[in-house]
């Protein structure tokens, strides 16, 4: 161990267990765990939702580190300012950081790098959030991989991932210097959570941020959801999934975490999951994977179509199509329910997630970065890869995407995935006393039967803002006008 403390960067791995970083760090000196809020104007800043996961996570892992002697500086402002100068004061010999691969990072990494390194401090950095690099799949011809199947394949056949690194015992503590104690600031003081108003309520009630939070979820997944995930996951009506996501896109777990926990509990018989539901799981993890993949190899995946073709689509420039989908006021019920399941929990099923957004760019033909925003703005999940990628998979735009012909009904959809109206009754309550008959469809129900139910259509409910028919009539037209580009 040297004289001169060590610095360990947390950015998007806001975990002790499985943090090869911090591993390293550990190894090298006095610690220091620094958090700096990014406030350039450089990167994408944080939707809402996500500020408000990001506040409560860094609370967890700043009790977390206390709890074992440490103790989690944080800081708010560029940190190709504010990370030189910590480490000047500070007179940290050695950085480290796991990375992350949008391309501002990246680019901010790089600079870093060199600028510490030319000051004499070493730096290093680590793969943590990720099966393997997106650089280190690669098709037979040395290409990065379009298609999911064949990536997939390629790292199944890569083996099984690196048993995760156990969380250290002990931390230590550096001394700082007065001028940068001084500075220091509280998780409260960086002010991520809404007050005025404080619309975080359903937020609170549905999630534990942190890292025993995602180790919690992990494991009652194994226990009670995991069986029978093959054939549930695509309903919303029921806990069908991990809800994993926003842990795994904040870090507070790591996929070799999930993948060998997953393993051990199936061969140690304490999930009743079969292995095909694990190989269904993972094969999601790998969806995940894809989307850094394609991110890596596509730095504009969020604001650009990865089949150029698209930037001819003549969009539609529907604000109050758009303001209804968003507010959850479309008229049918299953997009509505997706919609107000994100406002009030900041989450949203997949299959919902593919049914609005479908209903989004098809029906209502409005551009996908739209919707990407706004999701972007509200999921906890909130994700540089996943989101744009699955966005450009529904428009068809992207990589090994849906075909532009697919077009959800979101009536047939919501009756094969929702049936009894269980989710749809859970988030657009007014449709409560709706018969099961005409719950994903209500402009159809009598009269007598709206009438009992109270509801007027057009005063209670909306009537929908769009014809089903027409919507992917036009829809269909426009994406076939393309492909003839
Ligand atoms: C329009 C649209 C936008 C999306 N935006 C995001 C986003 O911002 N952040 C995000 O994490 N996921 C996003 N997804 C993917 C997927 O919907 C979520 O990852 C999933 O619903 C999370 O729930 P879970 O953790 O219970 O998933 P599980 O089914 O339990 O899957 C386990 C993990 O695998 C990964 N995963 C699962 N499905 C996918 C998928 N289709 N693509 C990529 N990774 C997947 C996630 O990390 C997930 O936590 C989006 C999907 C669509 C259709």
């Amino acid at each position: 161990m040297t004289a001169r403390p060590a610095l360990l960067w947390f950015r998007d791995d806001l975990r002790l267990s499985d943090n090869p970083a911090l591993r390293a760090a550990i190894d090298r000196g006095h610690l220091i765990c620094l958090y700096i809020l990014d406030t350039s104007a450089e990167r994408r800043p944080l939707g809402a939702a996500a500020r408000w996961w990001l506040s409560r996570s860094l609370t967890a892992l700043s009790e977390a580190i206390a709890a074992k002697g440490g103790e989690l500086l944080v800081l708010r402002g560029d940190p190709a300012e504010v990370l030189p100068d910590v480490v000047e004061r500070t007179g940290s010999g050695y950085v480290a950081w796991n990375r992350r691969y949008d391309s501002a990072a990246i680019a901010l990494d790089k600079a870093l790098k060199a600028t510490l390194t030319e000051a004499g401090t070493a730096v290093e950095s680590f793969n943590a959030n990720l099966l393997n690099e997106p650089w280190q799949v690669k098709t037979k011809t040395d290409g990065p991989f379009k298609v999911f199947t064949p990536y997939w394949r390629a790292v199944r056949e890569g083996g099984e991932p690196a048993a995760p690194l156990p969380a250290p015992a002990r931390l230590s503590k550096a001394t700082l210097p007065a001028a940068l104690r001084k500075r220091i600031l509280t998780v409260a003081d960086l002010a991520l959570e809404p007050t005025r108003p404080d619309w975080a309520g359903g937020l609170r009630e549905s999630w534990t941020p942190g890292e025993d939070g995602a180790r919690h979820r992990l494991d009652a997944f194994l226990d009670e959801t995991l069986a029978g995930y093959r054939e549930a996951r695509d309903r919303p009506d029921r806990l069908s999934t991990s809800r994993l996501s926003p842990h795994l896109r904040f870090g507070e777990i790591s996929p070799r975490q999930i993948w060998h926990a997953a393993q051990a509990a199936r061969q140690a018989g304490n999930t009743p999951g079969s292995a095909a539901d694990v190989e269904k799981f993972f094969s999601e993890i790998g969806w995940r994977e894809f989307s850094y993949h394609l991110l890596f190899h596509n730095p504009d995946l969020a604001s650009v179509s990865y089949d150029r073709r698209f930037d001819a689509m003549s969009w539609e420039k529907d604000k109050t199509g758009l303001r209804a989908w968003q507010k959850g006021l479309t008229g049918y019920p299953i997009v509505d329910a997706g919609l107000r399941e994100l406002w009030q929990t900041g989450w949203m099923h997949n299959r919902v997630r593919m049914i609005t957004a479908s209903f989004l760019i098809k029906h209502l033909l409005t551009d996908w970065r739209a919707g990407e925003a706004w999701f972007w703005d509200t999921l906890v999940d909130a994700d540089p890869a996943n989101n744009p990628a699955s966005w450009q998979w529904v428009a068809g735009s992207g990589a090994d995407a849906a075909p532009y012909f697919r077009v959800f009904n979101p009536v047939t959809q919501g009756e094969k995935f929702d049936p009894k109206g269980v989710y749809v009754r859970r988030f657009v309550p007014e449709l409560a006393g709706l018969d099961d008959k005409f719950i994903h469809r209500p402009w159809e129900a009598p009269a007598s039967a709206l009438k009992q139910t109270g509801i007027v259509l057009g005063r209670d409910y909306p009537k929908p803002v769009i014809a089903l028919d027409f919507g992917r009539r036009r829809a269909l037209d426009a994406f076939a006008a393309l492909r003839s580009e």
